[in-house]
């Protein structure tokens, strides 16, 4: 009899001690578990979703692409700039050229039946590369949104804040050396380095690698932007910055020093009233032998790398002469 008391006794002690002492130290239990059977993963509630959320919330919903098939489309959107990359099914929209771009945009999606932009990288605040934004946030499912920290005080950019608040979409802002995968390829930021007060200066350079390919993608870069860049620029092929633009360092001979391409892409309207691109850059990429692809003669452009080489969708253009003169 006195065994079966003493028995009840220490269950009822144990049970009172677990509800009212354990939670008060559930902290140092987990620790003194921990130490005697290992680690074990917690229900951590201060988890980053908005990391989680990036990419992988579509994996059953995409076709696969071929392994290390990576397209590039620099779309035709006048002056501006708009290049959709497609990495193993999964979507990166750089910049949407002006408001007016969106249709386009709009017919390039459905033609490649795209409804979803896992990422869209708006480089500057500039009209010219954030203009459709709002309606790409409005329309489509966008992932993340990478972006410079420069800001403006335009009403396009407001719109485009309005829009990421509405739909509740977040925001990256990458750091010079940040790296990540989106399909198969290497995404490294490589600017800005410095926060400037000039919104080309703070335009997002990135460097996407695949395989042995690779592109470096400018936005609106200054010489000054690209003098304070530690990173490695080399890239197969080279967007040519701001437009195919010579003033303020843009397109120097230094940075096709650094990059070195094959290949360079200038995205700009036909007739821009910027003279874009400018004389002394298609000399540099004349002199250099480097191919040239633009969108003001050519349309929109694509290529497919395959990991070990790159097709392009036109042959390169023979045509230098620069925005502002006659043909
Ligand atoms: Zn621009």
């Amino acid at each position: 009899m006195k065994t079966i008391r003493r028995i009840i006794f220490a269950c009822i002690t144990i049970w009172v001690l677990a509800v009212t002492v354990a939670p008060k130290y559930d902290k140092q239990i987990n620790a003194i578990f921990e130490k005697v059977l290992g680690p074990y993963h917690h229900e951590d509630k201060d988890v980053n979703t908005e990391e989680l959320s990036t990419w992988n919330d579509t994996e059953n919903d995409i076709t696969p692409a071929p392994k290390n098939s990576l397209e590039v489309t620099f779309i035709d959107v006048g002056q501006g700039d708009s290049i959709l990359i497609e990495d193993a099914g999964k979507t990166m929209l750089i910049d949407t050229g002006y408001w007016d771009a969106y249709d386009t945009l709009k017919q390039t999606f459905s033609d490649k039946g795209i409804e979803r932009i896992d990422a869209l990288v708006l480089t500057h605040p500039d009209a010219d590369h954030i203009g459709a934004a709002e309606d790409i946030i409005t329309h489509y499912q966008v992932g993340m949104i990478y972006t410079s920290v420069a800001d403006s005080d335009s009403k396009t950019y407001q719109y485009v804040q309005d829009a990421i608040e509405l739909y509740n979409v977040p925001v990256n802002y990458p750091q010079a050396g940040d790296t990540m995968q989106l399909g198969n390829a290497v995404y490294e930021w490589l600017g800005p380095v410095n926060d400037v007060d000039d919104t080309n200066s703070m335009s997002l350079v990135l460097k996407v690698v695949n395989g042995n390919d690779s592109f470096l993608f400018t936005g609106d870069m200054t010489g000054k932007e690209m003098k304070d860049i530690t990173g490695d620029m080399s890239a197969d092929v080279l967007k040519a910055a701001h437009h195919g633009s010579a003033n303020e360092g843009c397109n120097s001979s230094e940075l096709f020093d650094r990059v070195k391409p094959e290949y360079a892409v200038i995205s700009c309207g036909k007739g821009n009233r910027y003279g874009h691109p400018h004389k002394e850059t298609m000399q540099e990429i004349k002199e250099r032998g480097i191919k040239c692809f633009r969108t003001d003669e050519q349309g929109t452009i694509s290529c497919t790398s395959t990991g070990n080489g790159i097709v392009w969708s036109v042959e390169p253009t023979t045509d230098y002469h620069n925005g502002s003169s006659e043909k």
